[in-house]
Formats: structure tokens, sequence, C-alpha cells
């Protein structure tokens, strides 16, 4: 079977027994020494290697991950894509990730699945209408298509929200960005690694990063251990989320994160019912609608540091109540999974993009709850990073040094940003 997928292709596999379709991507055995070596095989990694193939024109690449190519966050994740982010500079990197998930399906020829159905997001005081004003104006002014939403809209439109005279909460007005959607997060990971594997990445699944090898003269990365051998490189990138500073420490220096878990929950699958995504910080949920029909919600991460993927049992009571005080009506239907990523937060809350003290490795991290919307810039302007050695104008705020120089780019302070 051809490897370019098509309605075409579709109806020959169809009318000759689907017999013919060939693997998405290979199981190559890694090979003793590669231009660049990507740690980490979720959404950044993948991204990563599929832009320095296509983009820069590079071809001896290797893609390392410990277990199954996104097992880690980005197939854990509640799938919510959007860019209403407060700062210039980070609506400038997550309002170009949205382009470029708008163009992702065809660029990659596979089906990602994006449905731009909006997200909404309540506001419950005087206080945070106030605040969301602010929001929408500076979002508006970077660019972002941000509006407030009237509570006689919100009424009109999202009727479902708990509206009872006597609620804890009453909704007073919100905030929505049209363009937000959901993405099917698999499509994203077999999207890139398809396209990558296409142009010769060679993507290595249980391949588990032991160590980072430097050399002893100059100090920079010469190659890395790994479970399944020893690998030399000169260029080496790591996209590993919650783990960064386990393979920081490897290649001896420290980052300024910490990892949390973050839980996620699905219920039974349901009718239509939601056709859009509402979130309250206030009430600190998010609930959209799969296209299975389970209502996928999530909230605020853990609130102490931890490397267990399971999460605990007082935040996930916590994010179920604020769920049926949101929506009271779903109080009644069943819970069918739960289970938690582990996200690496700087104390901004903004993502880490960029070199790190050890010439040659780069450094693609900090994403906390929210780096599955960043994936198609994190993975493109990580790629210049690697193949060229200079930031990419959009990361430059994002650098390591930001710490050092205090010019931090506070989306924890300005938009709260959870996920
Ligand atoms: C419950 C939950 C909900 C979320 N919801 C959203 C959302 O709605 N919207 C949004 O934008 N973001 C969301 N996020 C955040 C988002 O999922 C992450 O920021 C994003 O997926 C990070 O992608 P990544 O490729 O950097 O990391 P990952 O997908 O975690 O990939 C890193 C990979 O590195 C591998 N690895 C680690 N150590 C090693 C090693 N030593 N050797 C080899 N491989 C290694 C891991 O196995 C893993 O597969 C959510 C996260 C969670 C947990």
């Amino acid at each position: 079977m051809r490897d370019r997928y098509s309605a075409l292709a579709l109806l020959r596999g169809g009318l000759t027994g689907n017999r013919g379709w060939k693997p998405a991507w290979r199981s190559p055995e890694p090979k003793p020494a590669y231009d660049a070596v990507i740690v980490g095989g979720g959404g950044h990694g993948l991204a990563t290697a599929y832009y320095l193939a296509s983009r820069h024109g590079m071809r001896k690449i290797a893609v390392l991950e410990k277990g199954w190519i996104g097992g880690g966050n980005t197939g854990r994740n509640t799938t919510i894509v959007r860019s209403d982010y407060y700062y210039p500079e980070s609506a400038a990197l997550f309002d170009h990730s949205v382009t470029l998930y708008e163009g992702l399906s065809r660029e990659l020829n596979f089906n990602i699945m994006f449905s731009q159905r909006g997200m909404m997001t309540t506001a419950h005081s005087r206080g945070e209408l106030d605040f969301q004003r602010r929001l929408v104006n500076g979002m508006r002014l970077n660019g972002v298509d941000l509006e407030t939403v009237p509570l006689a809209e919100i009424r009109r439109d999202y009727p479902y929200l708990n509206f009872a005279p006597d609620a804890r909460y009453p909704i007073l007005g919100g905030m929505r960005q049209k363009r937000a959607g959901t993405v099917r997060h698999d499509a994203v990971v077999w999207g890139y690694a398809r396209a990558a594997d296409r142009l010769g990445v060679d993507i290595i699944q249980n391949c588990e990063v032991t160590g980072i090898l430097r050399d002893p003269m100059t100090g920079a990365v010469s190659g890395v251990d790994t479970s399944r051998g020893r690998i030399a490189t000169t260029r080496l990138g790591l996209a590993v989320a919650g783990h960064s500073s386990v393979l920081a420490e490897m290649a001896g220096f420290r980052l300024p994160l910490r990892s949390y878990a973050l839980q996620a929950f699905v219920t039974e699958p349901l009718k239509p019912v939601l056709d859009t995504i509402v979130s309250s910080s206030l009430l600190g949920i998010y609930v959209s609608q799969s296209d299975k029909g389970g209502l996928v919600f999530g909230g605020n991460a853990d609130p102490y540091a931890s490397y267990a993927q399971r999460g605990n049992i007082p935040t996930a009571e916590e994010v179920i109540a604020g769920l049926v005080e949101f929506i009271p009506s779903f109080s009644r239907i069943r819970l069918l999974r739960q289970w938690a990523g582990i996200v690496d937060y700087a104390q901004d809350s903004s993502p880490v993009l960029g070199r790190s003290p050890v010439p040659g490795v780069f450094l693609n991290c900090g994403w906390g709850g929210g780096g599955f919307k960043a994936i198609p810039a994190g993975g493109e302007t990580f790629a210049h990073t690697i193949a060229t050695g200079d930031p990419h104008p959009l990361t430059v705020p994002f650098s390591l040094d930001r710490f050092r120089e205090l010019a931090l780019v506070d989306e924890a302070a300005a938009a709260g940003i959870a996920h």
C-alpha cells in the first residue's frame, strides 16, 4: 500500500481486505552515532525531530524514548489547545502554535482531529470580572482572539451551567476564545512520528537514557548511555517534561523546576451534551466532551512535588466537587477513569527553551500543565535552536538566563495558567 493517506488509499485498502497497510513507522536498532539525539518521545521530542528533518534538512536524528511514544504527558493530557496567555512573549509563542495546529493535519498527512469548538471561562465575582476584562484587553492588544461574554449570552449558550438562585458561586460573566479547541492527543504523536520516520528519523522505543557523556577537555556533550548501549552525538535535545531535572542532573547541572502530578478524569460515554470547553478558575475545573462521548475534565495540580503517576485523592475530590458545582446535572454520571502525569513547573509557569549550561545540550521543558497546545511551536523553535545553536526569536524570552536576570514571564500571576 502506498505510504500517503488519502481517500483513494482508503478505498483501495477497503477493496483489498486492508491487507496492504505498512506500519506507520519503523522500529530501528540504535546506530552508534547521530548528528542529533532527542531524548523523549512525547509530542515535543517527535515534533522537534520532524522539524529538524523537514525544515533544516538534518537526517541522522534519533528520538530515544524509555517507554512507548506518547506514553508520557502527551498521551495523558486533556488536549485543550488555546492561546489566551497574557504577556506578549507568551501570546506570540502560543498563538503561533495554534496557527501551526490549524494546518497540521495537512502538513503531516494525518488527521489530528483539531476541533475548534471554543473555550469559555466564567467569572464569579466583581473582582474576577474586572480581572477578566483586563486579561481580554491585554490579549486582544497582543492579537489573540479573546472576547468577554455577557451574562445573558452565557445563560443562552451554556444553559447547563449552574444558574441556581442559591448557587454558591454565582456566574456573573465570562471570557471566550473561539479559536480554542481540542486535538486528538495520540494523533499528534502518531502524525509527527510517521512524518519524521518518513524523513529518516530513527524512533527508538524502550530505550532509556541513563547517562549523559561529556568531553573531558571541552565539557561539551559527546553522547549518551542508554539501556540499549552507548550513542555518540554532539547535539542533545532534552524533551522529557517532568523528568527534565533528572536528565539535567545526569549532565551535571540543576534546573529551577519542580515536578508535580497533574490529574485527569474521564466519565462513561454519553450522547453529545457539551459542544465546547467550559472552565472556571475559581472552581478549579475545566471540561470538554471527547469524540467517544466521555466528559474529559481536570483541575489544578497536586499540591506537592512527586513522581508518582497516580495523583492524590483529596485533589481528585476537589476537582470532582468543582465539576458538580459548575454543572450540577453531571453529578449522576459515572467516572470511568482517572490518572496523572508528571508535569514540570518553573516559578513563573512559563517554559524553558534554549541552551543549557552544557555546550551541545538543549532544553525544552517547564511546560507545566500546558505544553500540549505548544507542541508544534515548541518543536519548530527547538529544532531551530538545535540546528543553528541559537535561540529562535520566539523563544529568546524563555531562556534559562531569565532566572538569573529575573526577567520572568510570570503567567502564573498574570493568567493563572493551569492547563
Ligand atoms: C493530566 C494532564 C492534563 C493536561 N492537559 C493539558 C491540556 O489540556 N492542554 C495542554 O496544552 N497541556 C496539557 N497538559 C500538559 C501537556 O500534556 C504537556 O505539557 C506536554 O504533553 C509535554 O509534552 P512533552 O513531549 O514535553 O512530554 P511527554 O509527552 O511527557 O514526553 C516526554 C517523554 O520523555 C520520556 N522520558 C523521560 N525520561 C526519559 C529517559 N531517561 N530516557 C528516555 N526517555 C525518557 C518519557 O517516557 C516521555 O514519553 C496536561 C498534562 C497532564 C498530565
